[in-house]
């Protein structure tokens, strides 16, 4: 690991970053980040003192994803109760009692809601507008978050862990710093590690009976292949934690919970577990090696259009097409120019990144103000159709982002 903390100067205003060191265990998706783009890993997690106090680089919230995390959370916090009062599924006596005490499927998902709200303070990229904005859309599909936790909890089992009481078994899995063996029973949420490999990961259901174990972990996007293999993943990670499988129990079922389908496989044997653990190693000592480079290399490709950081990513700039004649009308993309003339109350030419000639006509909201000569990073406006004004024309929408760019751009030092 480096000594001193490395900065790393995006040119964008008050985004200076402080990069992370490699992080003492790897998760599945930070591995997975670091495959994709070290420098994305590196910017996400870095800290941005003379922008905010909160952990890495501000999040943009997408309200498809505040909504997945909605459900996930809600669905945590019954199976947590379910599993504290010994219940074995979501539709016997026990468990409608439990549900009743919380308040029912959708006071539990409006509160998570509000939870996620909170954890938004701060954020210098959520508006107040934009907040409430998301507040209002989500708000509006808690009755869609209730009926998903539902029918997925309908296709739960869960194994009551007898003999132990409720508080105990939470205490030795919620991230208490003392971790033991986990007997039978169902566990929600539970952290393992394996510190020799130098991973960890949070599973959301792991179930233990007398002869092996199942894990089960609720995705709510689409299909992918991916999935399955954070699942052979965890099954590495249960087989390598000493602490809480001190006995090497054996894995049986993985399954990943989709919002209308289950996929299970079976647990990976032990010739292709002993794959995995080779393949997982030299994978940290990769991603070792990529954070601790000065800087981490960037990657560019098609996933840079969904990189939560590229506002602040030199690499992307230079890489992109800065010519937006090809995007079609209603379409949303990228640009980097610099503030030209004003055309009118809410209107403002923008020259190329050089300033050699103008590019489009950008429309802004009341409240926005440019100034000529700025240079900016706009992600996200809205090209659109307007055959009176001879150019390209775009819109800066409630979700649209700038970025002001000062001084020199990229590098480490
Ligand atoms: S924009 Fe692309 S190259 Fe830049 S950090 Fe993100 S993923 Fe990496």
């Amino acid at each position: 690991m480096s000594g001193g903390q490395r900065a790393f100067d995006s040119g964008v205003e008050r985004s200076r970053a402080l990069l992370p060191d490699a992080p003492e265990l790897w998760t599945y998706s930070s591995l997975r980040e670091v495959e994709t783009c070290a420098l994305r890993y590196a910017l996400s997690s870095a800290s941005y003192p003379d922008l905010w106090d909160g952990y890495g680089y501000p999040r943009f919230v997408h309200p498809s994803a505040l909504f997945g995390d909605i459900v996930h959370d809600s669905l945590e916090r019954i199976v947590r109760a379910l599993v504290a009062a010994g219940c074995s599924a979501a539709s016997t006596p026990e468990a409608v009692a439990v549900l009743r005490a919380l308040g029912g499927y959708s006071v539990v998902a409006t509160e998570a809601l509000e939870q996620r709200m909170a954890m938004l303070d701060g954020n210098p990229r959520v508006s107040a507008t934009r907040r409430e904005q998301i507040q209002r859309l989500l708000a509006d599909r808690v009755p869609e978050a209730r009926v998903d936790v539902q029918t997925r909890l309908s296709r739960l089992t869960l194994v009551p862990r007898r003999g132990r009481p409720a508080a105990l078994g939470l205490a030795l899995h919620s991230g208490g710093h003392t971790r033991t063996a986990l007997g039978p029973g169902s566990y929600a949420e539970v952290s393992l590690r394996a510190n020799e490999l130098r991973i960890k990961g949070r599973l959301d259901l792991l179930t233990i009976s007398a002869s092996h174990v199942d894990i089960v972990d609720h995705k709510t996007g689409r299909e992918d292949p991916d999935h399955l293999d954070q699942l052979r993943f965890y099954g590495v990670l249960w087989e390598n934690d000493l602490a809480a499988n001190p006995s090497r129990m054996p894995m049986g079922e993985l399954t990943v919970a989709y919002p209308a389908t289950d996929i299970t496989i079976q647990s990976p044997d032990a010739s292709e577990l002993d794959r995995i653990t080779q393949s997982i190693k030299s994978r940290v000592r990769a991603a070792d090696e990529q954070i601790e480079a000065d800087p981490p290399v960037a990657t560019t490709g098609p996933h840079c259009v969904q990189c939560p950081v590229r506002s602040i990513c030199p690499a992307y700039w230079d890489s992109m097409n800065h010519d937006p004649t090809s995007v079609a009308p209603n379409s949303w993309f990228d640009f980097e120019g610099i503030v030209g003339d004003q055309n009118g109350a809410k209107s403002w030419w923008l020259l190329d990144r050089f300033g050699s000639r103008r590019v489009l006509l950008l429309r802004i909201a009341s409240g926005a103000e440019l100034a000529q000569g700025q240079r900016l990073r706009l992600l996200g406006i809205r090209r659109d159709h307007d055959p009176g004004v001879d150019g390209i024309v775009a819109t800066l929408t409630t979700t649209s982002e700038s970025f002001i760019l000062s001084g020199e751009i990229a590098g480490t030092r």
